[in-house]
């Protein structure tokens, strides 16, 4: 196999006794390719956890695939919906030990039945939903159903037998079968959880350890929101870029858990409000600035929308590198409660009204984050009720240059907040600007002589 450098690799294999200079890897571990153009079958590869870096038998290693985004993939393929418990029995044939369906209840609405073939027979077992939990036996309870046919799978229980086998509604995708062999399943024994960092939306985020790595966990435990997460994680298993906070991979336990790399600073406007001035200069919030243009220039390429770029989903890592985060993930909300939750001082007039997002919409979110990291992470349009901000922005009010804000700049924020959106700049017009910006302050040392 002849890889490309950069190409993003799962071993399929272990490698623990390495001869000089050869990488010492284990099976399921991550690696990217360095060099491909060395000796027939071997190239160089670093290890994305421990950084080291080696030579590999390059037939050894899988490329790590990015999903297709299908809206058959299911994270519950067992789930068949309202069945009745004779169609349930005919779905289960031919009998076969630990063969299994979730149905719901026709007769108790709200109640699930958990079927399973044991002995040549079905058995139906009442799942009851109670104070937000589901259980069977009154004993065991869960937050989902994919919660407890995972329990079910190791354990026995008041069940015949333990479940062994889902039988697949037609027409889903095992999500869990099409992400292990695309490489983005991780293994929860090799996860260790920590302090709790951040509560999102739809789930709390941690921080953790894997093989190694430190990283942030999101934990979503509805399995209905889990789902609709589910096709989002998709489009981000074909993002790889500096300023993009990177998918590590997933863990489908208690709903599903999305591990991400780790963001130690936290959010940009927490970053920015807890310095201030007199820590932070210009030339660092044009480096923020900068990050940030060139993660939406890259997310502008793959043709995505981010539709809630604010400070606030931006993360600051180690070395002070800001990220875009919480992308694509933004098209989750249902298209009814859409307007309801939209962050309207961030949003694009046309998007309010119409609804119409593009990546000039998105253009109008960054000028109003470059708003947000000039000012030192104040809330914009200070003082003013959403339905104000509302009316006054479509009669052409704009908010003022922050305090000390280089008049470039500004300028370049009213550019991104031109009512037509025709007029407005792309990405890459932005950061050529930022970049002629950033060379005005900080002259290349040639430029002096
Ligand atoms: P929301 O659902 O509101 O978009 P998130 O669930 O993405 O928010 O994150 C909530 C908070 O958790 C963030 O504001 C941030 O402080 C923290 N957080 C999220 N992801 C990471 C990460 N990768 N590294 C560090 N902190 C994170």
């Amino acid at each position: 196999m002849n890889w490309a450098a950069g190409t993003q690799c799962v071993a399929k294999s272990d490698n623990k006794k390495a001869k000089s200079g050869e990488l010492v890897y284990h099976k399921g571990d991550f690696l990217t390719i360095v060099d491909a153009s060395l000796r027939k079958g071997y190239c160089k590869a670093r290890h994305n956890t421990t950084g080291d870096e080696g030579l590999i038998n390059s037939s050894n290693v899988r490329e790590r695939k990015a999903l297709r985004v299908d809206p058959n993939l299911s994270l519950m393929p067992w789930f068949h919906g309202k069945i009745s418990g004779s169609e349930a029995v005919c779905k289960l044939q031919p009998a076969e030990n630990g063969l299994f369906l979730v149905r719901e209840s026709i007769r108790h609405p709200g109640d699930y039945v958990l079927c399973v073939s044991f002995s040549g027979e079905v058995i139906h077992y009442r799942v009851i939903y109670q104070d937000n939990k589901l259980t069977i036996d009154n004993k065991q309870y869960f937050y989902n159903l994919i919660d407890m046919i995972e329990y079910y799978s190791r354990n026995k229980g008041p069940i015949a037998t333990t479940l062994m086998k889902p039988k697949q509604k037609q027409g889903t995708k095992s999500a869990e079968l099409e992400l292990s062999k695309t490489g983005w399943l991780l293994d929860i024994t090799k996860l260790t959880l920590g302090e709790n960092i951040g509560e999102g939306e739809f789930g709390a985020v941690y921080e953790g350890e894997y093989m190694g790595q430190r990283v942030a966990v999101k934990i979503i435990k509805c399995d209905v929101t889990a789902q609709a997460f589910l096709q989002e994680t998709t489009v981000m298993t074909k993002l790889q870029h500096k300023n993009l906070v990177q998918l590590l991979g997933v863990i489908l336990h208690k709903g599903l858990h999305i591990v991400t790399e780790l963001m130690t600073k936290g959010n940009l406007v927490n970053f920015l409000r807890t310095r201030g001035r007199s820590v932070i200069n210009i030339l660092q919030l044009l480096q923020f600035a900068l990050d940030v243009c060139e993660g939406m220039e890259y997310l502008e390429s793959k043709k995505l929308i981010h539709r809630d770029l604010a400070a606030r989903n931006v993360l600051v890592s180690e070395d002070s590198v800001a990220k875009v985060s919480d992308f694509g993930l933004a098209k989750v909300y249902s298209k009814e409660t859409d307007k309801a939750k939209l962050p309207v001082k961030w949003t694009a007039p046309e998007a309010l009204k119409k609804e119409k997002f593009t990546t000039k919409s998105d253009i109008w979110s960054y000028g109003v984050l470059l708003w947000e990291i000039f000012s030192y992470g104040r809330q914009p349009y200070p003082k003013m009720s959403l339905k104000e901000v509302k009316e006054k922005v479509e009669g052409g009010y704009r908010m003022e240059a922050p305090v000390d804000c280089p008049p470039c700049i500004y300028s370049l924020m009213k550019l991104c907040w031109e009512q037509e959106p025709r007029r407005r700049p792309g990405f890459t017009k932005v950061k050529e600007k930022l970049e002629q910006e950033m060379g005005k302050l900080n002259p290349s040392p040639t430029a002096e002589h």
